[in-house]
């Protein structure tokens, strides 16, 4: 297994998001899922984790598998909100004890719900880094928001606060966007505030229009209306997916050309829209 700071020294890291599932039928599909991807030997994957712990079990479950049953290094993604220090402790322990040595440590966002608020020992992600920090024996990634966090008054604040976050971690994932020049604006902005650590891009291939607009609007994320243009009549679904891979192989070649040190695939638990930027991209497929 391998921790990623050591991965990202050692070169460019291409990789996967997964959600753990919540069925039987699900749970088949995503293992197919990881079988076909693996193939492309992604030098990590990750697993996101329910804000408040909604997916605290299942997690868990997916990431100690994926250390035990595949040759891929997993990452898990754990979040602040309503979470005690004896709350994280206990799923460090678990953690540890499986040799599970990468964390995406984050914010997650609060309850819409009041009766749905618990107690949290941590009020932003980077108490949370600091905790990790103190702790020891974890690689420590975060996310940072290329186009702005929606809660940050400003951008220029998100960026300080990013700043403050990546001193303390060893590198970032970044919010799916759809045009290059928001990251390379936020490496520059980052770079002006002393702050040169690996940043990858997330990105996530439009293969539902609905669905991926939606998450935008939620995540602030610019939907470009060059994008909306190309989709705009289209109701096939191997041709909305077609146009969305052809879309996110430009995003990619434009990242790498601008020195981005890999690529973060947000797959939804799929693998068609990745193998496919795989291919156009030329990168290697066993
Ligand atoms: P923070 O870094 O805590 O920032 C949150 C907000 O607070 C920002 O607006 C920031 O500018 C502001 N801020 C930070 N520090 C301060 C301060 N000291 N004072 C005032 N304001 C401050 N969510 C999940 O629930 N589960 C997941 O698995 C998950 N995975 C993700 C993976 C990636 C790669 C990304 C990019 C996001 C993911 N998210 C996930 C979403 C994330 O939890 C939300 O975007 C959340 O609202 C912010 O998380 P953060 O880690 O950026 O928070």
């Amino acid at each position: 297994m391998a921790r990623i700071i050591d991965l990202l020294a050692a070169g460019r890291t291409f990789s996967f998001e997964f959600f753990p599932p919540k069925t039987d039928a699900a749970q088949l599909s995503l293992g197919r899922t990881i079988a076909e991807l693996e193939t492309l030997h992604p030098a990590f994957v990750s697993v996101t984790y329910g804000a408040g712990g909604s997916t605290r079990e299942r997690t868990r479950d997916l990431v100690v598998w994926m250390r035990k049953e595949t040759n891929i290094s997993p990452m898990a993604h754990l979040t602040c909100v309503g979470h005690t220090r004896a709350d994280i402790d206990a799923i460090l322990d678990t953690y540890q004890a499986a040799g599970i040595e990468n964390i995406l440590a984050l914010g997650g966002d609060p309850p819409t719900d009041p009766a749905d608020v618990r107690p949290s020992d941590y009020e932003y992600a980077l108490d949370l880094v600091e905790h990790l920090r103190n702790r020891g024996g974890f690689s420590i990634g975060v996310a940072a928001h290329p186009e702005g966090h929606p809660r940050s008054a400003s951008r220029a604040a998100d960026r300080k606060f990013l700043a403050d976050k990546l001193r303390h971690a060893d590198f970032a994932i970044t919010q799916f966007f759809f045009e290059a020049e928001h990251y390379v604006r936020m490496i520059d902005e980052l770079a002006a505030l002393g702050v040169s650590k690996p940043v990858i891009p997330g990105i996530m291939p439009v293969t539902n229009r609905g669905q991926v607009q939606r998450m935008a609007e939620l995540s602030g994320a610019v939907f470009p209306a060059w994008l909306a243009d190309r989709l705009d009549g289209v109701d096939d679904a191997d041709e909305v997916r077609r146009i969305g891979v052809d879309a996110a192989t430009e995003l990619c070649a434009e990242l790498l050309a601008a020195g981005a040190p890999g690529l973060h695939f947000y797959t939804l638990n799929r693998s068609t829209a990745t193998r496919e930027i795989y291919a156009n991209l030329g990168l290697p497929v066993s």
